[in-house]
């Protein structure tokens, strides 16, 4: 284990301007706050964090980065808590280490591969410092190096977790020394016996005297010299595990597999890269389809360098990859490479691709620091990632809420949906999710979509359910009242209304079935007389009227009202304040009543359930309770009533004539809405109470020509 002043000496060898103090105290605290815990190996636990800070001083990484490596673990395992690192240590390194923690919290149940995936991105999307991912690779590093401490079936379960997560994602940000030697140790744990296999055939080969490799460096070595190129060769067998994954891509046995080594020729520029590639083509065979060109086109990682195969030396096939040194560093230490090089004030180039936003803030950055401080990953931040209760992973676009989620899982699931528990708490549909949320979609089979989710939701597949369910729902009523209207029409002229009879005439309509017909005339595209005329059309017209567009109808017009200037009989009211009925809801006497004083205009009259009372709910102050008195229905009200009508000639006639014999009085009439086949009124009637409208809202009720009669209360 890394003592004290080795550590800070480590530091300091590449950063003398390293926070020796802070450094000093933060291995001080994590080995006293860890303090007696061991780890499985029997070491003392405070040994992991700062093997973890050895392996982040070889990538040369800031104090800040080195001194939450020491601490990443304080938080989880002991009484330290956020704030008292953020006290002693500075704000960096409190949220670096919060960051870490919440990572440790999340954990990947599901077994499926396709999950590892988006764990992959949760991961990187919740490391908005990249700090914490290369802190959290070291973690993993150390705790792999060390798998062997572990019992047999926590090894296997970390082993597969390495291979499907962290690898990948060593690679991904273009970490491949860790990247390997990650796999390395998962290949070996998780199959043993192809590792032993793979490993004892290496041995043999190298046992006969077949391995080349020095021989071949060495020949590789004066072809560049002799070629003019000044060029460092290396070579290596490659890694089981590299040869077991070549061995399962091209289902291939060992024997079968010629290139098990590799050979680099490291140069001093671009320009000596193409100079050694001809050089080695004009002197050896190559191998059809092997050669690549990754400096022209680098990997998304960013990785550069040229690889070919050819027959080489010794008439050995082989793999050789040519590149500079600064691909080199920054192929085998991905990210923070680029912070070494700026360190030693080289900036490199745009090496990785898919970090361009972090490069051009490298190198707007005045110093190493100002770069990781600045940095924060930007990949993924256009999505959350959010688990299901079984633990499998959701991917999101940002601003997603329960309802997305709801249809991510399954449409079914989506349609169904009446709630959500986020983390164990229910929340509102509408609720944002977070990166790391579980969320658990509680649903009933009588809930159906709501056009209310179309202003929250903001997934393609959410939105698009929902239209469709509004659409078809709205169809639904417009079936329904188109069937009606048409059977009125028919029933109206004493004609048969059969099925029969309208699929005679779909084609006329353009309609498929005679759902369509009904759906038509319910959204008003045709009129149930055009449907009529279709079916019959012999059927004498002398009935049919012109489109009512001006009437006179008895009674119209406003009324002047006598109750104003008279006493109203209302108990409850204060002596001398003025007093008038609520225009919304038209009280009758019968109708329970509740008083509001306003200002300046005195006490308005509601009825009890009208809606516009809902403002003064909180304004108990404002309310009086008050009753209608005797002789109250010795005045005349306003009753206003919601009506259809047939749009047929004399109905409104019919309609003035029932309110009329009603003792009614029309004070007033509104067309709201007028089709070619029914009127929407809107009417002010004069009557004494509450019965007495009753009575004229039954009378209009029996007659043919009125669809549809109601109080309307607004
Ligand atoms: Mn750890």
């Amino acid at each position: 284990m890394l003592r004290q002043y080795e550590l800070v000496d480590l530091v300091k060898s590449y950063d003398p301007d390293a926070d020796e103090d802070a450094l000093n105290r933060a291995y001080v605290y994590a080995m006293k706050k860890h303090g007696a815990q061991l780890r499985t190996s029997g070491d003392p636990y405070y040994s992991h964090p700062v093997e973890v800070a050895g392996i982040l001083t070889k990538f040369k990484l800031d104090s800040t980065s080195i001194i939450a490596g020491l601490l990443h673990d304080t938080v989880e395992d002991t009484d330290a808590t956020i704030d008292e690192i953020r006290e002693l240590f500075g704000p960096q390194v409190a949220q670096i280490v919060d960051g870490l923690t919440k990572l440790a919290m999340i954990e990947l149940k599901s077994k499926d591969s396709k999950q590892a995936e988006n764990f992959r991105k949760l991961l990187l999307a919740m490391s908005e410092d990249i700090r914490v991912l290369l802190i959290k690779l070291a973690d993993r590093l150390h705790n792999m190096r060390t798998l062997h401490f572990c019992p047999p079936e926590k090894r296997a379960r970390i082993a597969r977790e390495t291979l499907d997560i962290y690898a990948p994602l060593a690679e991904r940000i273009g970490m491949q020394e860790i990247k390997t030697e990650l796999e390395e140790i998962a290949f070996k744990e998780l199959h043993k016996e192809a590792y032993e296999s793979i490993t004892a055939r290496l041995n043999f080969l190298r046992e006969q005297g077949s391995n080349l490799v020095p021989a071949i460096i060495k020949q590789l070595q004066k072809d560049m010299e002799e070629g003019g190129v000044k060029a460092s060769v290396s070579g290596r067998e490659k890694s089981p595990y590299s040869i077991w994954r070549k061995m399962q891509k091209k289902n291939a046995s060992f024997e079968q597999l010629s290139d098990i080594m590799a050979f680099r020729i490291i140069v001093d520029d671009v320009a000596s890269c193409y100079q050694a590639l001809g050089i080695v083509h004009s002197k050896y065979h190559m191998v059809p389809r092997r050669f690549k060109d990754y400096i022209s086109t680098p990997k998304p990682n960013g990785y550069k360098s040229i690889h070919t195969g050819v027959i080489g030396p010794e008439n050995t096939r082989i793999e050789i990859q040519i590149r500079t040194q600064e691909m080199h560093e920054v192929n085998e230490k991905g990210v923070a490479a680029h912070w070494a090089y700026k360190q030693g004030e080289k900036v490199v180039g745009k090496n990785f691709r898919w970090i361009q936003e972090l490069l051009e803030i490298l190198e707007e950055a005045s110093n190493p620091e100002e770069f990781l401080e600045n940095t924060k990953l930007e990949m993924y931040n256009d999505q959350v990632f959010c688990f299901t209760p079984k633990g499998d992973l959701i991917g999101l676009p940002v601003n997603s809420t329960p309802v997305d989620f709801a249809y991510a899982v399954h449409s079914k699931v989506g349609n169904t949906c009446v709630g959500a528990k986020i983390n164990g708490e229910i929340k509102p549909l509408r609720t944002v999710l977070q990166n790391g949320d579980q969320v658990e979609i509680l649903t009933s089979k009588a809930q159906h979509p709501s056009p209310e989710w179309d202003r929250f939701v903001v997934t393609g597949k959410a939105k698009a359910a929902i239209r469709r369910y509004v659409r078809a729902n709205k169809r639904e009523q417009f079936v329904t009242l188109g069937e009606q209207m048409l059977e009125r029409t028919f029933k109206g002229e004493s004609l048969e209304f059969s099925e029969k009879g309208l699929i005679a005439v779909l084609p006329n309509f353009e309609a498929e079935s005679v759902e369509d017909i009904y759906a038509k005339v319910g959204e008003g595209l045709v009129t149930a007389w055009d449907v009529l005329r279709a079916v019959y059309p012999s059927y004498k017209q002398s009935k049919l009227g012109k489109v009512v567009k001006s009437f006179k109808v008895r009674g119209f017009g406003k009324s002047e009202k006598k109750s104003k200037s008279e006493p109203l009989k209302i108990k409850g009211l204060i002596p001398g304040m003025a007093v008038h009925f609520a225009g919304c809801c038209h009280p009758l006497p019968g109708d329970r009543i509740v008083g509001i004083v306003t200002t300046g205009k005195g006490v308005a009259v509601h009825s009890i359930d009208c809606k516009a009372l809902e403002k003064f709910a909180s304004e108990p102050e404002r309310w009086l309770d008050i009753s209608w008195g005797e002789g109250a229905i010795e005045e005349t009200h306003i009753g206003r009533l919601k009506v259809i009508l047939a749009n047929e000639p004399g109905a409104l006639g019919d309609l003035s004539n029932m309110i009329a014999r009603s003792d009614g009085n029309i004070a007033n009439l509104n067309i709201t809405n007028r089709t070619l086949s029914y009127f929407e009124l809107i009417v002010d009637i004069e009557v004494k109470d509450l019965k007495h409208l009753t009575d004229i809202i039954a009378a209009l009720r029996s007659s043919k020509v009125v669809s549809y009669v109601a109080r309307a209360n607004q």
